[in-house]
């Protein structure tokens, strides 16, 4: 496989070298699944649909498998041509006969009962296997894992051995790499660290069954449920954003929060730079960032000076260059 041979201003494009046979990306959240097909042409037939979470445990495999072939029609590739398919995908992973099936929180209905609300009773989705019974490369990796490969390679943290990638999204990921080797862990789930226990909140269930994690008390999907009279994360910024007391109040807290999480990772691995990107974060990154900045700054310097906190390179592409950079 070539390298991609887009230049490393940003924001770069999505493309092979000339003559490389196509990749299928596939970046699965809690959310949103998106495919696209990278070739010597850049990325084509980019598919996006809601995350299958009905049915059958291989509902999901299913899903993706339409989604490449879709993706293939549209960029007129013959799914037959296909390199290599890399999947970016929320933990965390367990392993079947080594091969990964997600016991996600926000996917599988299972792990935290009845009252977290998700329609399967799922305790893991089937994902590499069938994949693998339609292709014969198959990378699967947890999402900020893969994130941290590709700001790494493209993005805000080129040429460092010690940094981290954080995701503030629909849940809370990292990716984590010290002395230039990124972190896996046994079963790939290293940088789990948005479920760290950090309070006894009864408000904030987690998917994962935890009460009081930061995931369950920052993430995305976890405002509308502690703070019923918002709608989603989005209206809690924007009126923070614009001045409204309560809100303010409601962002500062979740802020202290993430900023602690991220001075954990920080003073327990040593880390010169985390760059941070998800939906919650990169919408509202001029708000959030010195908020998040402010937990690390001043508390033992020692550890914390010589760490900066900065946006993801590849700004709301990361998902997408994450898959790329397992199988590019
Ligand atoms: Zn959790």
């Amino acid at each position: 496989m070539n390298a991609p041979s887009f230049p490393q201003a940003m924001p770069p494009e999505l493309r092979l070298a000339q003559g490389a046979a196509p990749v299928a990306c596939v970046d699965i959240g809690g959310t949103k699944v998106a495919v696209n097909m990278v070739d010597h042409r850049g990325a084509l037939g980019r598919r996006v649909e809601p995350t299958a979470k009905q049915g059958a445990p291989d509902a999901l495999a299913r899903q993706v498998l339409g989604m490449i072939g879709a993706s293939c029609e549209a960029a007129h590739i013959d799914a037959r041509d296909i390199a290599a398919v890399g999947v970016a995908s929320c933990g965390p992973f367990v392993l079947n006969q080594g091969l990964v099936e997600l016991a996600s929180p926000n996917i599988c209905g299972a792990l935290a009962g009845s009252g977290r609300g998700l329609p399967n009773d799922w305790t893991t989705a089937v994902l590499e296997a069938p994949l693998r019974e339609v292709f014969a490369r198959v990378r699967v990796e947890n999402d900020g894992i893969a994130a941290l490969q590709a700001e790494r390679r493209w993005g805000a943290l080129q040429g460092l051995d010690h940094c981290a990638y954080v995701t503030w999204s629909t849940g809370v990921g990292v990716g984590l790499c010290v002395d230039g080797r990124v972190l896996r862990g046994k079963n790939g789930n290293a940088g789990h660290a948005g479920h760290m226990f950090v309070s006894d909140n009864l408000d904030a269930l987690c998917g994962c069954g935890n009460i009081g994690d930061v995931e369950a008390l920052v993430a995305g999907n976890a405002l509308p449920r502690r703070f019923p009279a918002w709608l989603d994360a989005a209206s809690v910024l924007i009126a923070a954003k614009a001045g409204e007391t309560g809100a303010i109040a409601i962002i500062d807290e979740i802020c202290r929060v993430m900023g602690r999480m991220l001075y954990n990772l920080v003073v327990t691995l040593d880390l010169q730079r985390i760059s941070l990107g998800g939906s919650v974060f990169w919408h509202h990154r001029d708000y959030l960032l010195p908020r998040l900045q402010a937990q690390l700054k001043g508390r033992l310097p020692a550890l914390t000076d010589g760490c900066t906190l900065v946006p993801a390179g590849l700004g709301e592409r990361v998902g997408d260059f994450a898959a790329l950079a397992l199988v590019a």
